[in-house]
């Protein structure tokens, strides 16, 4: 082992130029297979295996530690991993997604200060330059960090979920800015004293405007928070790997940062806002809104005349929500829809992008579930047809199906593209009371002369359902 070790050490900087390729050309290519529902496990794994390739090649080519505390780091760090993989149930995965993002951009900051700590005083043009990038590492990855709590604690209910807005909220969060930019332009300069202290303050700065930043979001746009926080991690590690000048934490780092970015476009587009909007607006702090239409009439069905109505359904469109995820029936769903197929009836799972509590987490419920991802379609697929559709099945969505977000001007998610289950011919809601969805606020839908409310948990009423189509 120590010879093979040694013959190594002869070639170091070839064998880490090329671990360090195949490592980026894995993430990259797990990257693209991550895109679709049916490679996104290949994606996974390769994406992994290019992460595990490039920490091990790092850690040997900078003589941090020996192979002992490698091997001891990598066993701890897969127990912690498997662990986490057994106990987190798919109804946490959002706020462990969330704690990723947090953990990404404190890593970020800790390998910037370290940085900053070995040369902080060594001021030439181009450590300055290094100093830009420690700076920007610490900042970004400071309001990651704290920025991820706040949202793990709003996804959790931990913290307050509205939109928490105070009087003068923007002025000082603009001197807080401006105090951080100070501090940092200054540690940059070239004999400007005290820079531990003005580094320090913007680390403690990037702390605070991570709060300060997510705290006023809540409601529907909290999606858009999360894609934004990963992307902020991934433009953190980017800035680490410049400020270490380590190729592939810059290659990885703006991989993260650059497909954040597209998710978080794409969640603005999912919620018709921009992003300026979703950040300054302080949505959900109204807590008085309603939607329009929600007082009357609702009715109720149970399963047994549900089984009727869809057994002479020619064509029923799911439509999960975060209450699936919640009632873990997804399994149930499917068995329901593998009978309806079997009874003749066209079944089409409609996803809307913000659905559930993290992106693409209907599509990994289903996934586990082993629906076809050919049933799959979007919002913009089925609405145009919505009129021709039997049944629509609302299970546990709210939100991604209010009409308000159609019809009323005074609805804080108007504007919002739904799915519009209100035109189908008739429309099952499962959930297990009047209760609101994550926005908050009231749902007309349920008043509709075609909707009927199939109360309870979803997995029992589809399980109900279920047994009345295997009874018959
Ligand atoms: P909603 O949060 O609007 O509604 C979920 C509904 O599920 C609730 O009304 C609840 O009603 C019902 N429910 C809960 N548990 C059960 C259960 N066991 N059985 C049956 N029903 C249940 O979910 P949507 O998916 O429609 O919308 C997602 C919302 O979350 C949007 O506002 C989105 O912006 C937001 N969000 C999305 C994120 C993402 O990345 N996708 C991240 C963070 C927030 P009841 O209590 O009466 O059963």
């Amino acid at each position: 082992m120590a010879q093979l070790i040694s013959e190594l050490s002869k070639n170091k900087d070839i064998i880490i130029g090329i671990c360090y390729i195949i490592s980026a050309g894995l993430f990259i290519f797990g990257l693209k297979f991550l895109s679709s529902p049916a490679t996104a496990r290949r994606g996974n794994f390769l994406s992994a295996l290019g992460m595990f390739i490039a920490v091990v090649i790092t850690l040997w080519s900078k003589n941090v530690i020996d192979f002992k505390w490698i091997v001891i780091g990598v066993i701890i760090g897969a127990l912690i991993g498997a662990i986490a993989s057994r106990v987190i149930t798919m109804t946490q995965m959002p706020e462990m997604v969330a704690l990723f993002n947090g953990f990404g951009g404190i890593a970020s900051l800790l390998v910037g200060w370290s940085a900053f700590v070995m040369a902080p005083q060594a001021l030439t043009p181009v450590s300055n330059l290094t100093f830009i990038a420690v700076i920007l590492s610490v900042l970004i990855g400071g309001v990651t960090f704290t920025g991820s709590i706040i949202a793990w604690g709003k996804l959790n209910g931990l913290v307050y979920q509205k939109a928490f807005l105070f009087p003068g909220q923007k002025f000082i969060n603009l001197i807080l800015v401006l105090g951080i930019l100070t501090s940092a332009v200054l540690v940059c300069i070239p004999g400007v004293g005290g820079k531990n202290i003005l580094f320090y303050i913007v680390i403690g700065g990037a702390f605070v405007l991570g709060v300060m930043s997510v705290m006023p979001i809540g409601g529907a746009d909290m999606p858009v928070v999360i894609s934004l926080l990963n992307s902020y991690s991934g433009i953190a590690a980017c800035a680490a790997g410049f400020a270490i000048n380590n190729i592939l934490l810059i290659v990885s780092g703006a991989l993260v940062g650059a497909s954040g970015i597209v998710l978080t476009k794409i969640m603005c587009k999912a919620m018709n806002r921009s992003l300026a909007n979703v950040l300054f607006s302080g949505f959900g702090s109204v807590t008085t809104a309603k939607g329009a239409g929600e007082t009357g009439e609702i009715s109720p069905i149970n399963a047994a005349d549900a089984y009727l109505i869809l057994e002479a359904a020619n064509s029923v469109v799911f439509v999960p929500g975060y209450g699936m995820a919640v009632a873990q029936a997804q399994h149930a769903v499917r068995e329901l829809g593998e009978l309806l197929e079997e009874n003749g009836c066209d079944v089409k799972y409609a996803i809307h992008p913000v659905a559930g509590r993290m992106p693409g987490h209907m599509n990994v419920l289903l996934a586990e579930a082993n629906v076809s991802y050919d049933l799959l379609v979007e919002p913009g697929d089925v609405n145009p047809t919505m009129e021709t559709v039997d049944v629509c099945m609302v299970i546990g969505a709210n939100d991604v199906v209010n009409p308000a977000a159609r019809d009323d001007e005074t609805s804080p998610i108007y504007g919002m593209p739904i799915i519009e289950v209100d035109k189908a011919k008739t429309v099952f809601v499962l959930k297990r009371s009047m209760g609101a969805g994550f926005a908050g606020i009231d749902n007309p839908l349920f008043f509709k002369p075609n909707t009927r409310m199939l109360f309870g948990d979803a997995k029992a009423s589809v399980s109900a359902l279920v047994s009345e189509f295997k009874e018959t």
